[in-house]
């Protein structure tokens, strides 16, 4: 107990006990190379010098640079089938062809004002409704101030399965993230925030295609989507807070972290699959050793702010 939850670790514990132990008790990962986040870290670092300061795409060689850098010499494994575009060259193509996409297309991320004193740091808040306090982390992208005078809080996401679709923006409206989001702004800067806008830049195999390719397609390569939240929606996520921070207690002061078999396909698959397959307490250590490694810290925090 004890430990600041984010809003990943929260919904990584709603959808299985036994996996938010495992990842954030035990602090576990897989010693395999995990591609997606790999392409999400590099791709938020270029994000944020395209946009530090406001946007300019004559940063783009700076930001390539900050991308390659952050990217390193991971490959995908030999004989790989899923995630095998992800490789330096695709995010860095992918890098080029959002900022053509932006340049020729501007949106309220390229033409509003880049608020600075907010965004790029992991904020911690205290958030109090009706007597309760609850206490969480994130990491929002950017804070917008558009023309319109209003302030929007920025989250980038860089699917790298899915397309950009009336479907893929279902999850956010009916999600918890954006919801904290905007009241940590609105707690921590004593502003009003009039929406959140996801940021979305398909980074599926076919993400870095160039834009004829695109006219055949009902998707989009990216696109800039506002979702706005009522204030007993903002509040709901508060209760949301509170009753898996009340679970977790629970959990930890029973030591019993239920396992939820429902939850083992989600997004691909859960990585902690041979562990809950071992059979005895023996193979299952042994397992611990040799597939899996303590998370780093940076690790954790770039998982926030995916
Ligand atoms: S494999 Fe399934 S039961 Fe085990 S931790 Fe993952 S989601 Fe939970």
């Amino acid at each position: 107990m004890g430990r600041i939850e984010s809003y990943s670790s929260l919904s990584t514990l709603a959808s299985c006990a036994q996996k938010y132990a495992y990842g954030y008790v035990d602090r576990l990962e897989r010693t395999d190379i995990n591609l997606p986040l790999v392409n999400g870290s590099a791709m938020h670092e270029a994000f944020r010098v395209m946009y530090e300061g406001g946007w300019d795409p004559e940063k783009y060689e700076e930001a390539r640079g900050v991308l390659r850098k952050a990217w390193g010499d991971i490959r995908p494994p030999l004989g790989a089938k899923k995630h095998a575009h992800l490789t330096v060259e695709y995010a860095e193509l992918r890098l080029l062809r959002y900022v053509q996409e932006r340049v020729e297309n501007p949106t309220i991320l390229e033409r509003g004002e880049v608020l600075p004193s907010f965004t790029e740091k992991l904020h911690t808040f205290k958030w109090t409704l009706g007597g309760e306090t609850v206490e969480i982390r994130g990491a929002p992208d950017l804070l917008v101030k558009g023309k319109d005078g209003k302030l929007y809080v920025v989250d980038h996401k860089f699917p790298t399965s899915s397309w950009i679709t009336d479907y893929y923006w279902l999850k956010y409206s009916l999600g918890f993230q954006l919801r904290i989001y905007s009241a940590m702004v609105e707690e921590i800067l004593g502003v009003e925030v009039a929406g959140t806008l996801i940021n979305a830049v398909c980074c599926n195999d076919k993400g870095a295609d160039p834009p004829e390719a695109w006219k055949k397609r009902s998707s989009v390569p990216s696109s800039v989507r506002l979702i706005s939240f009522t204030r007993d929606r903002i509040e709901e996520a508060h209760a949301w807070v509170r009753g898996n921070l009340m679970l977790r207690d629970a959990c930890e002061t029973s030591g019993l972290w239920p396992r939820n078999e429902l939850a083992c396909d989600d997004y691909g698959g859960c990585e902690f699959l041979p562990l809950c397959l071992a059979v005895a307490d023996h193979d299952r250590d042994l397992l611990k050793t040799t597939r899996y490694q303590m998370k780093e810290e940076r690790r954790d925090e770039a998982e926030d702010e995916g």
